[in-house]
């Protein structure tokens, strides 16, 4: 079984000591995969410092050397992988960047590029901001070769493209639901990878100011039963010494099982 550590928004606005405090305790047991804003817009937001919410401009990662610097250094020590979060992360007056920017497509190819400039390292999993995207955003990631970390339970062919393997997803994902005596309005993380023809999807599950410990182990254990893999997704900027607490009590409990592997959430990913 694997279990990974997804962590959103690192972009020029991330004090390396930030994220130092968060996880220097943690990733040397197992990598965080952060979802890294390549051009990450000013603007009113509880992840962006407020001097800068009506800057009116994108901050390309490189504007702040200290933090680019931090983050070769950790991820040459296997301490962080680096996943692509949007290219601005900024918002639309129809959604969020992936379901609205009129040039999804540029967005997924200019934010991939740079972080590979800048970083030495290709994303090849992408995180949409806030979890949305639209059909058009899907195809653009998807056709980019990004695999999707999020849960995209939604099947619907006006939110998703059909390949030949979506049939069959719909239906494993449709028994689970049964299984597990889920209603279609009850939240699902499904925990199995979904593979379509050119990526793959896997769902984590969020650690928020209110979530508990005992949810998340709950949640790995139903993971476990079924066979399956876990994730935990969070945000640096909003864990404070409680999140920690939870996250650091379910990573124990996690590692209490022989054959629990963490590993970086790109692993999660490898053929079987
Ligand atoms: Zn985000």
């Amino acid at each position: 079984m694997k279990v990974a550590l997804r962590d959103d928004d690192t972009s020029f606005f991330t004090a390396p000591d930030r994220l130092e405090a968060v996880y220097h305790d943690i990733w040397d047991r197992l990598p965080v995969a952060l979802a890294v804003v390549p051009k990450a817009a000013g603007f009113a937001d509880k992840a962006i410092p407020e001097r800068y919410w009506r800057a009116e401009r994108a901050f390309p990662l490189e504007e702040n050397p200290d933090l680019v610097q931090f983050l070769r250094a950790q991820l040459a020590a296997g301490r962080v992988s680096i996943a692509q979060h949007g290219l601005t992360h900024e918002d639309f007056p129809g959604g969020s960047e992936f379901q609205a920017a009129p040039d999804p497509e540029r967005r997924v190819s200019e934010g991939g590029a740079y972080l590979e400039r800048v970083l030495g390292t290709r994303p090849t999993v992408f995180v949409p901001p806030h979890n949305a995207l639209s059909k058009r955003g899907f195809q653009a990631v998807t056709a980019a070769g990004l695999n999707l970390l999020g849960s995209f339970l939604s099947f619907r062919p006006s939110l998703r493209p059909w390949d030949r393997h979506t049939a069959a997803n719909w239906w494993r994902v449709r028994q689970y639901r049964a299984e597990s005596g889920r209603t279609k309005r009850d939240r699902l993380i499904y925990p199995h990878v979904l593979r379509y023809s050119g990526h793959s999807e896997f769902g984590c599950h969020g650690l928020i100011p209110g979530t508990t410990a005992d949810e998340l182990i709950a949640s790995f254990e139903e993971a476990r039963r079924a066979g399956g893999h876990f994730c935990i997704a969070t945000h640096y900027w909003e864990v404070d010494t409680v999140l920690r607490d939870v996250l650091r009590r379910v990573l124990d409990h996690a590692g209490g099982y022989a054959d629990v592997q963490f590993v970086a959430a790109e692993r999660l990913f490898d053929p079987t």
